[in-house]
């Protein structure tokens, strides 16, 4: 299976990848994941990425098209994969559609989390990860069983996104609404849209999934 998750900074989409990661046995590709790696091991494209990312904008499509082509060309997708954070421009649907056509595949859906600007907020100052294993928390939503404790690897150290501010948020917000929502139509057009309401329980949120995916 061959999806994306498309939706605002902030709506779930690595929180939900993970469950159906589990669920499918398909990877997820989440591109911020990948370039906040760039830019920690200090590659070529994490020097080019990192003011960028600092400062709420989107990465160039040039950049971003050649990694998702390179990863999806490894062995783990061949049966398919969860795209999270791509693609965020129609520029960037184009080439994922030809880069699929050339492997002779094609998308099977794609997921759009639908959440309230204020619910966005409120996600995005809370949010945090596990330093260790990357599992994904929230200061009010999503706390670690046992507090300071990692759920799932027992760590106790966590950190925060830099571009998780408020001031950085509304640069995020704007870019999502200018280059990534028109992606809505064009999905729609091509018949591949599902909408799921993002504003209830993260286990919930997943059921509707699942059954949209399973349908
Ligand atoms: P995205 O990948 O779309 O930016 P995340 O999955 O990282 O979003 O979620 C953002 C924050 O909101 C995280 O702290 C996460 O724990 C929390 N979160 C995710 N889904 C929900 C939900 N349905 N209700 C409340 N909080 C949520
Ligand atoms: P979010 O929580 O907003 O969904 P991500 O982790 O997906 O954040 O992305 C973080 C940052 O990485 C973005 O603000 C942007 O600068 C960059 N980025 C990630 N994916 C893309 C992409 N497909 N195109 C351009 N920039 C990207
Ligand atoms: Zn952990």
């Amino acid at each position: 299976m061959r999806l994306i998750l498309l939706g605002p900074p902030g709506a779930g989409k690595g929180t939900q990848a993970k469950f159906l990661v589990d669920s499918y046995g398909i990877p997820q590709l989440s591109t911020g994941d990948m370039l906040r790696e760039a830019v920690a091991a200090g590659t070529e494209v994490g020097r080019k990425a990192k003011a960028v990312m600092d400062a709420g904008k989107l990465v160039s499509d040039d950049i971003m098209n050649a990694i998702i082509d390179e990863r999806i060309g490894k062995e783990d997708c061949a049966r398919g994969f969860i795209l999270d954070g791509f693609p965020r421009t129609l520029e960037q649907a184009d080439a994922l559609g030809d880069m699929l056509q050339r492997r002779g595949s094609g998308l099977d859906h794609v997921v759009c989390l639908e959440v309230d600007d204020d619910a966005l907020v409120e996600r995005i100052s809370g949010r945090y990860t596990c330093a260790n294993c990357g599992e994904g928390y929230h200061d009010s939503f999503k706390k670690p069983a046992s507090e300071g404790v990692c759920d799932r690897c027992g760590s106790t150290e966590f950190k925060r996104r830099k571009d998780d501010n408020p001031e950085t948020l509304k640069t995020r917000l704007f870019a999502y609404y200018k280059d990534t929502a028109p992606l809505i139509g064009y999905y729609h057009a091509k018949g591949l849209l599902k909408r799921i309401d993002g504003m209830g329980d993260i286990g919930d949120i997943t059921a509707a999934i699942r059954k949209v995916l399973d349908s």
